[in-house]
């Protein structure tokens, strides 16, 4: 009986060892490697398949179509390639890079990034964060304002962090063993149903509703500060404290507390510390650069500064059939992979019918970020490659941060600083593995989550022209409306936030080279986030559970033929997920038995083509 698939299993195999030969990087990477601007001539004769977006979803989608034969073509508004994955230098030239929308990843984006580009070797080697520390740490979880004594919590692994815990908290010994068996259900569930979205909806419906996704009804369902507050019961300081920390690294949740689905909250405080945490070598843009490489031998194009306006539909099937750029150039092809994000997608259906019941995830928060340039070696200003998260407790509020994230939230700039929730981060250590001894220029960002209301007024004042045109680092900037207040509202930002970093971290005090601000506004611009969104839609339970949010945030667009839709919004935000996603949509596209033969070469790949990769591929293009 078991003969059968494993007979099945062997045929594919030996097929795609056949038909399928895994890429090498070239010899030398072109220094325009992923900044070809658009232009007519340069399109393949005959297009498969036109991606809107090079993020991690569009680009590992259109990777995997190309490793099929399929002809692809890219289109990025912006002037680089990477979405959420670019890194850029201030005013588009200083020596100091900073990153767009990633800071860290789980080292399984390694293997990820490789079954995406298809190549003999891992296209970009990640670094765990922890084996690069002095002290085998890659986090701390710190409270604004902490008890006379206690320090920040270290976090290695998840063992070591249940173990740090429950030492700190021992009456909740029983509550934090609850706690991590609840988020391994939680965790081992969500995998299930993100592996089951290759199936078509009706599937995943079916198992949504099944007794055994259960746990995931309960859990998902209910906001973090519910939940926690029901696992560690009680008011008084200790509780508080525990419940402050078990926020964990929230802000990755890209929503406050009382918002965000219990689910995402054990992804970042015991699912992430279970698998570590990582950062690719040389920095996330080269993520995209190997994509883009490899889409690109195979035949396909990659071009940026080429926003598209409108998704184009046949008039008699409704099906999608290509696109229409901002500069009325049109591109005619048989699928339409929208990777912009599901409220962009639905503003580029000029012609397709809305969906009966709207989509009731709202968009989620967005970030305010300090983009800070320091001058001195690591040793010097005392960093690390280790995070640190700060969580809105203090003495006034009873070292409760779920307290403390409603006042920040209703006057951000008001609030004393020890409510102000931020996670500091330094690229420039993570960048080489800590090999950055001797280096002399670094950089520092403190991400904040961000409302777009605290400084939606300040739109571009050309919009047309920007949408027109795509987004560009360098100078002139977005002139935005009541530009003087815009800017002295980022003065505060910045002064507040350099505060809190020379208090954490005091030997940088001196060191500040420079201190820029990004908004919301600038994801709306550089992203094309709607709304300003920093992980698209919003975690909410209802986008987890809810068998109608599901059902429209299917993959294969539920009114539109031919119309695919990849990214953060259809299994879930971060850069790994987003380029699973870009791989699944491929594979549902592809058919049945490409996605078997795609699972053989995965296979293969990992198991046999895994290792360092080819010199060249890991440099920067130079
Ligand atoms: C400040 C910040 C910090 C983050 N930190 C982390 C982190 O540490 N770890 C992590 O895993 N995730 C992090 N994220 C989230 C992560 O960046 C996103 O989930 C991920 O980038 C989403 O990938 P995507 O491909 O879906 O979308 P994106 O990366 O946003 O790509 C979408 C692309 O589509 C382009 N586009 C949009 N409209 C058009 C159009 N009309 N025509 C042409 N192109 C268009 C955009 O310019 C963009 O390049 C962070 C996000 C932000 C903003």
């Amino acid at each position: 009986m078991c003969c059968a698939p494993l007979a099945l299993f062997l045929l594919l195999f030996v097929l795609d060892f056949v038909l399928f030969r895994p890429l090498r990087a070239p010899a030398k990477r072109s220094k325009s490697l992923g900044n070809a601007r658009f232009s007519a001539a340069k399109l393949p004769t005959e297009v498969d398949a036109v991606v809107i977006g090079s993020g991690q979803g569009g680009l590992s989608c259109a990777s995997v179509l190309s490793q099929f034969g399929e002809k692809v073509v890219v289109l990025e508004q912006h002037e680089v390639t990477g979405g959420g994955a670019h890194c850029f230098a201030v005013d588009g030239k200083s020596k100091w890079r900073f990153d767009a929308g990633h800071h860290i990843t789980i080292p399984w984006h390694e293997q990820v990034l490789h079954l995406a580009c298809g190549t003999a070797h891992t296209p970009v080697p990640f670094i765990k964060t922890a084996a690069t520390t002095d002290d085998g740490y890659s986090d701390r979880i710190a409270l604004g304002e902490a008890p006379m004594g206690e320090t920040p919590l270290p976090i290695r692994d998840d063992v070591q962090l249940v173990a740090e815990l429950t030492k700190r908290f021992p009456q909740h010994a029983a509550n934090i063993k609850n706690y991590m068996s609840l988020a391994d259900a939680v965790q081992m569930r969500f995998g299930i149903l993100t592996g089951a979205a290759i199936f078509p909806m009706a599937i995943r419906q079916r198992l949504l509703a099944s007794w055994f996704m259960k746990p995931w009804r309960d859990w998902a369902s209910r906001t973090t500060t519910d939940a926690l507050r029901t696992i560690f019961p009680g008011d008084d300081e200790a509780t508080n404290r525990l419940r402050s920390y078990m926020i964990g690294l929230w802000l990755d949740a890209g929503s406050p507390p009382a918002r965000c689905s219990f689910f995402m909250q054990t992804a970042v405080m015991g699912g992430w510390q279970k698998l570590g945490v990582s950062y690719p070598t040389g920095g996330p843009q080269q993520t995209a650069l190997a994509m883009v490489e490899v889409i690109e031998q195979r035949g396909g194009a990659v071009f940026v500064r080429a926003p598209v306006a409108s998704i184009l539909t046949d008039s008699g099937s409704g099906a999608a059939c290509g696109v229409r750029l901002e500069s009325g150039d049109v591109i005619r092809a048989k699928h339409v992979v929208s990777a912009a994000g599901y409220r962009a997608t639905e503003k580029m259906l000029v012609d397709a019918p809305p969906p009966s019941t709207p989509l009731q995830t709202e968009q989620s928060a967005g970030f305010v970020m300090a983009n800070i340039a320091l001058k001195g070696t690591a040793s010097e200003l005392g960093i690390s490659a280790a995070n640190l998260w700060i969580q809105p407790a203090n003495k006034a509020n009873n070292y409760d941060a779920l307290v403390g994230e409603v006042s920040y939230f209703a006057k951000p700039l008001d609030v004393e600083l020890s409510l102000v929730p931020v996670g500091i981060t330094f690229p420039s250590v993570k960048e080489d593995g800590g090999a950055a001894g001797g280096v002399l220029e670094h950089t520092c960002q403190m991400l904040c989550l961000g409302e777009y209301g605290w400084f939606g007024k300040h739109t571009p004042v050309d919009e047309p022209g920007l949408a027109k045109n795509g987004a560009r680092h360098a100078p002139p900037h977005v002139a935005r409306k009541e530009q003087a207040t815009y800017d002295e509202r980022k003065k505060r930002w910045a002064e507040r936030l350099e505060q809190i970093l020379t208090d954490v971290y005091p030997k940088t005090k001196g060191k500040i080279v420079f201190t820029d601000i990004s908004t919301p506004l600038t994801l709306e611009t550089y992203l094309r986030a709607e709304r300003g969104a920093g992980v698209g839609l919003d975690a909410t339970p209802a986008r987890f559970v809810s068998p109608d949010e599901l059902s429209e945030l299917d993959m294969r667009h539920p009114r539109v033929p031919n119309l695919w839709r990849c990214g953060q919004d259809y299994l879930m935000y971060g850069q790994i997920l987003s380029a699973a996603s870009g791989i699944v949509c491929a594979l549902r596209m592809l058919g049945p038995l490409a996605a078997l033969r795609y699972v053989c070469r995965s296979v293969r790949l990992l198991l046999l083509c895994g290792g360092p990769p080819a010199p060249s591929a890991s440099k920067k293009a130079d």
